[in-house]
């Protein structure tokens, strides 16, 4: 069969006949207890019981087999694990690959949880974390010890949206210690703008409380592992007593069929309400990957097949704490809230001393607010005027 695109790739997705009892979509089978006739039954399940065969509720039942395979066939891995949220993937992965006294590299834009679990939970194990710019592509091997045993990448960062050098990162650590595991926290591009497993990567992450659940009504978290780390990412994260509710998986696999066409539109949206920003005297930057002067956009263009909805900007001066309070209390669309992803456009603001609070590594912002945006599925004419009464009020 002809290689296919991926909008028909995500509409065939997650409907292995297997789990769909002849409807279009899997069935939500919600099951603690698993239960066997015979011994032999009951034998062959524990055998199998990493391979989509029914053993007990924490394995999964056919509602999670379904979107595991999807997962799996869109990242292009070897299997997948499920999380009850986008940050219990990541705390549970980290964990499944480093023991006490070893050393982590981790982006200096990783989302702001990530880093403070390696800084409040690993420091308890004593495992050093490393923190490094998103931008240093072979420097990379200067910061790898003997005891390094993960690198930690996400891109576009959170927040201030830097993209990785990722095949130049990768081949870097690779040829120095290829026994190394990398992993990415691939949320922004939802396993379909950045497949990174292609380039070489163990373990790609997401959270898919964001573009695939898409919705703002649902908490799921996944990761997909190459051959060479899936068993021990499976039974470390089995261990640790991850598991994920089968109606949320079965929202986010209905997510994933309408994903790519949600995905072209908050594209198309963002890239206009972006340029307009660019066009606007109180604007000193845009940082939003698919425009030229946002940090690592040639990487961008190389590595990544589109945009989403996601980007920030700053301000050419820091706005008085009277004019920050004006400009983000009377949105009539855009509401201040943490996570992305869903159908609605949302908005958070930073003073430089924000920033730097999330950063720990050499990172100088300039003096300029700085806001982060979501922008949804409204008409952009009317999140544009909405932008445009803020400016207004300060
Ligand atoms: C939201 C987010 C997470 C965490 O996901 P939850 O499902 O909210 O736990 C992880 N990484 C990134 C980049 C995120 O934006």
């Amino acid at each position: 069969m002809a290689e296919i695109k991926p909008e028909t790739q995500l509409v065939h997705i997650g409907r292995n006949p297997k789990y769909t009892q002849k409807g279009v979509n899997p069935v939500i089978q919600r099951a603690s207890s698993i239960i066997f006739d015979t011994l032999e039954e009951k034998r062959h399940a524990t055998r199998h019981r990493a391979n989509s065969v029914l053993f007990y509720g924490r394995r999964g039942t056919q509602t999670h087999f379904a979107f595991q395979e999807a997962m799996t066939e869109l990242e292009s891995g070897a299997g997948c694990v499920l999380y009850p949220s986008g940050a219990a993937a990541i705390t549970n992965a980290i964990l499944s690959f480093i023991s006490a006294d070893e050393h982590i590299l981790v982006t200096g834009s990783a989302y702001d949880p990530t880093q403070n679990f390696c800084d409040n939970i690993l420091t308890k194990l004593n495992i050093q974390t490393t923190y490094f710019d998103p931008l240093i592509g072979t420097g990379i091997a200067d910061l790898i010890q003997p005891n390094t045993r993960i690198v930690f990448l996400e891109s576009p960062g959170s927040i201030t949206m830097e993209v990785h050098d990722l095949p130049t990162i990768v081949k870097t650590i690779r040829a120095k210690s290829p026994e190394i595991v990398i992993m990415i926290d691939n949320t922004w591009a939802a396993g379909v703008l950045l497949k990174p497993l292609l380039f070489d990567v163990d373990v790609s992450i997401q959270s898919a409380t964001k573009y695939i659940n898409g919705h703002s009504d649902g908490m799921l978290g996944l990761a997909v592992a190459n051959q060479r780390c899936i068993e021990t990412l499976r039974e470390n994260s089995y261990l640790l007593g991850q598991t994920a509710d089968p109606d949320t998986v079965y929202m986010a696999n209905r997510g994933l069929h309408t994903l790519p066409t949600r995905l072209k539109q908050h594209q198309i949206n963002s890239l206009q309400v972006a340029n307009w920003l660019q066009q606007r005297p109180e604007v000193e930057q845009v940082f939003h990957p698919a425009l030229e002067n946002s940090p690592g956009h040639e990487f961008f263009i190389r590595d990544f097949t589109g945009a989403n909805g996601l980007f920030s900007f700053q301000l050419k001066s820091r706005l008085t704490t009277e004019q920050f309070t004006a400009f983000l209390d009377n949105f009539n669309h855009f509401k201040m809230g943490y996570s992305w992803g869903g159908f609605e456009s949302l908005i958070l603001g930073y003073q430089k001393e924000d920033l730097l609070n999330m950063r720990q590594y050499d990172f100088s912002p300039k003096e300029g607010t700085f806001f982060r945006v979501h922008i949804g599925l409204e008409h952009t004419d009317d999140l544009i005027h909405d932008l445009q009464l803020a400016f207004e009020r300060i």
